[in-house]
């Protein structure tokens, strides 16, 4: 709990009243403040999932790519780099899914 200054008059005003007690002048109720954070805050993991997803995409199409290239450079066909091969492509798929769902948990949450 904390105290504010009211715009009004100046009184210090606890934040968990209603309304200054000296001049009556509302202060805003906690309640009207938090919906807004809440959203922020929540926006902000869909981001974070959307963002993970977009990373995971990437590194599902270039670490393949890399592997790819140094496969041929080198000339041999470890087992090894094929299953890296296939686990970094893997991460395509798991990523755009991630990506949508980050998406389409964010535009439910705005509906
Ligand atoms: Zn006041």
């Amino acid at each position: 709990m904390a105290l504010i200054a009211c715009p009004d008059c100046g009184r210090e005003v606890s934040d968990a009243a209603t309304a200054c007690p000296q001049c009556g002048r509302p202060v805003q109720p906690p309640a009207a403040l938090k919906p807004p954070q809440v959203i922020e805050q929540t926006s902000k993991r869909f981001k974070g999932v959307q963002a993970l997803g977009c990373g995971l995409m990437l590194a599902g199409f270039f670490v393949p790519l890399i592997i790819g290239i140094i496969m041929s450079e080198s000339r041999t066909q470890s087992n090894t780099a094929m299953a890296g091969l296939v686990v970094a492509t893997l991460l395509l798929p798991v990523g755009f899914v991630l990506w949508i769902v980050g998406r389409a948990r964010a535009w439910w949450h705005h509906g």
